[in-house]
């Protein structure tokens, strides 16, 4: 599955708030999160989606709002069938 690199199957990211802080990248303890890193260009990207742990770490550090939680998405719909 390709995400893009800018969610995980736990966190997904606007990418256009983002000041280049690092934060979330120091806090996040599984290598998940990346930098990209032009003098005109900065903000962070996912590299590994499929490491994310789903610890939410990086929502709680953002201040500026980036991250957001993935809704759980329903395994099977048969009652609607
Ligand atoms: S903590 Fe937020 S503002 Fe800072 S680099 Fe990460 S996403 Fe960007
Ligand atoms: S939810 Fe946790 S593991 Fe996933 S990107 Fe955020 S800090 Fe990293």
């Amino acid at each position: 599955m390709k995400f893009g690199g800018k969610s995980t199957k736990h966190i997904r990211l606007d990418t256009s708030n983002c000041e280049a802080c690092w934060e979330c990248i120091d806090e996040c303890k599984y290598g998940v999160l990346g930098k990209v890193d032009f003098w005109f260009h900065k903000h962070v990207i996912v590299e590994h989606p499929e490491k994310c742990s789903g610890c939410k770490r990086c929502i709680d550090i953002c201040p500026h709002g980036v991250f957001e939680p993935v809704p759980a998405t329903p395994t099977h719909c048969k009652s609607l069938r």
